[in-house]
């Protein structure tokens, strides 16, 4: 049986970062049909629900040009992770884990990011599927995906060239 927030066999957990020494802004909200986690998906899918990632203001006028993108990279505060494991038991079979190693959502700092599928943008709302966190996680930024986006500058030494 799955229980929030417990220490399994095999788990080892060490003194967790105080709370409020990122500095972190959340510049949206995300929302999903998830209120628990359990139910949430592990990882998303395409085929998943559409979830709504609001930008709060002033933030929403940075969507512009974001549309010409099939998919957008979101990166968002797993915030009701614990943060003390290092060695971790995803199956809860004794078996143990470094946190590093897995994409568990439990971690010193509890980043979650997803590729998601654009499906539109809406005032101030973007609409994506492949999400999978809880209704109300916070959201830390979207980039589009890597593989989509070409760098706008100019290219600099060192830089890998198509040809190359
Ligand atoms: N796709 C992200 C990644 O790989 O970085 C997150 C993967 S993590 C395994 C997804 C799980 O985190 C969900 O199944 C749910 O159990 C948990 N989760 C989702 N939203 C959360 C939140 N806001 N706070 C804490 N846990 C959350």
């Amino acid at each position: 049986m799955v229980r929030e927030n417990e220490v399994r066999r095999g788990e080892v957990a060490v003194p967790s970062p105080a709370a409020t020494d990122a500095g972190l802004e959340f510049i949206g909200r995300i929302h999903t049909p998830w209120t628990n986690r359990m139910q949430t998906p592990r990882q998303g899918r395409a085929d998943g629900p559409i979830c709504r990632i609001e930008l709060f203001a002033p933030w929403a006028q940075g969507l512009q040009g974001l549309a010409q993108y099939e998919r957008v990279e979101v990166i968002y505060w797993l915030h009701l992770s614990r943060r003390d494991l290092v060695l971790q038991c995803p199956a809860n079979d004794g078996v143990a884990r470094g946190t590093f190693s897995i994409r568990s959502p439990v971690r010193p700092n509890p980043l979650g990011t997803s590729i998601a599928h654009l499906v539109g943008i809406e005032n101030g709302m973007v609409l994506v599927r492949g999400l999978d966190c809880l209704d109300g996680t916070p959201l830390l930024d979207l980039k589009p995906d890597r593989t989509l986006f070409t760098p706008i500058a100019p290219p600099q030494p060192g830089d890998f060239q198509v040809g190359d």
